[in-house]
């Protein structure tokens, strides 16, 4: 029997969500395992994409799946990941977050963008991303960079945000405590 691990989320606002993430130097079985239980993690939530720093791994690694349910590709690892050409053509998405849960925003990037990175075998690979791969892939880097989709918002609504995410998880340390 294979047991899988969920991980916990870390939720913004957390100083982990806000540092520059450190490249990987190999493959090692610590690194695969991360990666299945980022994964697992990611499924679970349910997500399309999970960064190593959502789960307080302040490594250079995200995982990602904008798949449609009759697509049989694999899901994608990303390790030190690196935007290598982005097109001038831009598009709005409605984007959201595993770390803060129930927000999203209207946030406008390149509607394409071909993203260097490593897989998990450790060969280095090409893709060319648009739609929302394109989206998702530079959400997840920004991720790596200590950027958050909310930082793109005015003050005002990131503040707002901000405000209300830290009243959301008193209220959930509050009932881990009573649960214990
Ligand atoms: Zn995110």
């Amino acid at each position: 029997m294979i047991i899988m691990t969920v991980r916990d989320i870390i939720l913004h606002p957390d100083p982990k969500l806000k540092k520059i993430c450190t490249p990987i130097e190999g493959i090692t079985d610590d690194l695969r395992t991360l990666v299945e239980e980022m994964l697992e993690t990611m499924y679970n939530a349910p997500g399309i994409g999970l960064a190593a720093p959502q789960v307080g791994v302040l490594k250079r690694v995200f995982v990602m799946d904008c798949r449609d349910s009759g697509e049989t590709s694999e899901p994608l690892v990303l390790i030190n990941p690196k935007v290598v050409w982005s097109s001038n053509e831009k598009k709005v998405y409605e984007e959201g977050c595993l770390s803060i849960p129930d927000f999203f925003g209207e946030i406008e990037r390149p509607s394409a963008v071909k993203v260097t990175s490593f897989d998990i075998e450790g060969n280095l690979n090409s893709h060319d991303f648009d739609g929302l791969w394109a989206t998702c892939a530079q959400h997840e880097i920004d991720h790596l960079n200590g950027k958050l989709f909310i930082d793109y918002l005015g003050p005002m609504r990131r503040s707002l945000i901000t405000s209300k995410m830290r009243k959301i998880k008193k209220e959930k340390m509050r009932k881990n405590e009573i649960e214990k």
